[in-house]
């Protein structure tokens, strides 16, 4: 079957989140704020104006959150520009993956459009990409569906044919509202249960998606592939071979 891919970018294509973690809290210290982990947890996946809320319900009104976004967003800037974006491990392998098969793709960020062009640029990996879905394309961030719904528009691809790859639970939440099949890769942080459950797959790097994707590609769930023993627990579950840990669903669920 035809299948289009929809990429995450933050977290999922580029190993950029703890850059963005280390300048918001670096930001709210110079403002005299202190960001706990809890708090930035909160902020991952989502885009700006879900965020200004959430800090300004967490901080109270009186917080200076433009202040801080324009503080952190330069030197987000700054750090990108100096050291360049570090890839999430296998991200070309996985590009190439997609141009051998011929799998149309977009990536669709929560992040604004041209500061996501540049971090793919910096990255240089732009030009895999030519539909990039920046938050302000959309009216609600995730985990609304409409960013995903944007992208599946422009790639001419129905929801039901569209693979998405996400690190967030947000993200997941989106995929699952647009109607799309998401697989989560965590990046670094345990993904709570309803998050793992909702998703369509759990893997641990973009190479195990690529095969959960050629098993989707050949009419099979990601489940029913005969090396991928299925466990929800991720403590309690071996790893097969390419890494993949996938849940136990019935058939029934076979696309
Ligand atoms: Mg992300």
């Amino acid at each position: 079957m035809t299948l289009a891919v929809i990429l995450d970018m933050d977290g999922l294509l580029l190993d950029t989140e703890p850059i963005s973690l280390r300048v918001w809290k670096h930001a709210a210290q110079r403002l005299g704020y202190e960001l706990d982990d809890e708090v930035c947890e909160r902020m991952i996946g989502v885009g700006q104006a879900d965020n200004k809320v959430m800090l300004l319900g967490h901080f109270g009104n009186q917080f200076p959150v433009d202040e801080l976004i324009a503080l952190a967003q330069a030197s987000y800037r700054e750090v990108l520009d100096a050291g360049g974006v570090p890839h999430k491990p296998g991200l070309l392998d996985f590009v190439r993956f997609l141009d051998e098969r011929g799998i149309p793709r977009a990536v669709a960020t929560s992040t604004a459009t041209e500061l996501a062009k540049h971090k793919l640029h910096q990255a240089r990996v732009l030009h895999h990409f030519d539909i990039v879905v920046g938050g302000e394309q959309v009216s609600r961030g995730k985990p609304e569906p409409d960013i995903f719904l944007e992208a599946a528009a422009r790639l001419g691809y129905p929801p039901e044919d569209c693979v998405v790859l996400e690190d967030s639970g947000p993200g997941v939440r989106a995929a699952v509202a647009a109607g799309m099949r998401p697989i989560l890769i965590p990046d670094g942080r345990e993904p709570s249960a309803d998050v793992r459950e909702a998703a369509h797959a759990v893997v641990e790097s973009l190479s195990a998606a690529r095969v959960v994707i050629e098993r989707m590609m050949n009419g099979g769930g990601p489940w029913l592939g005969s090396s991928v023993t299925c466990s929800p627990s991720p403590a309690m579950t071996p790893r097969t071979k390419d890494g993949l840990r996938t849940k136990a669903k019935g058939p029934g669920t076979m696309s």
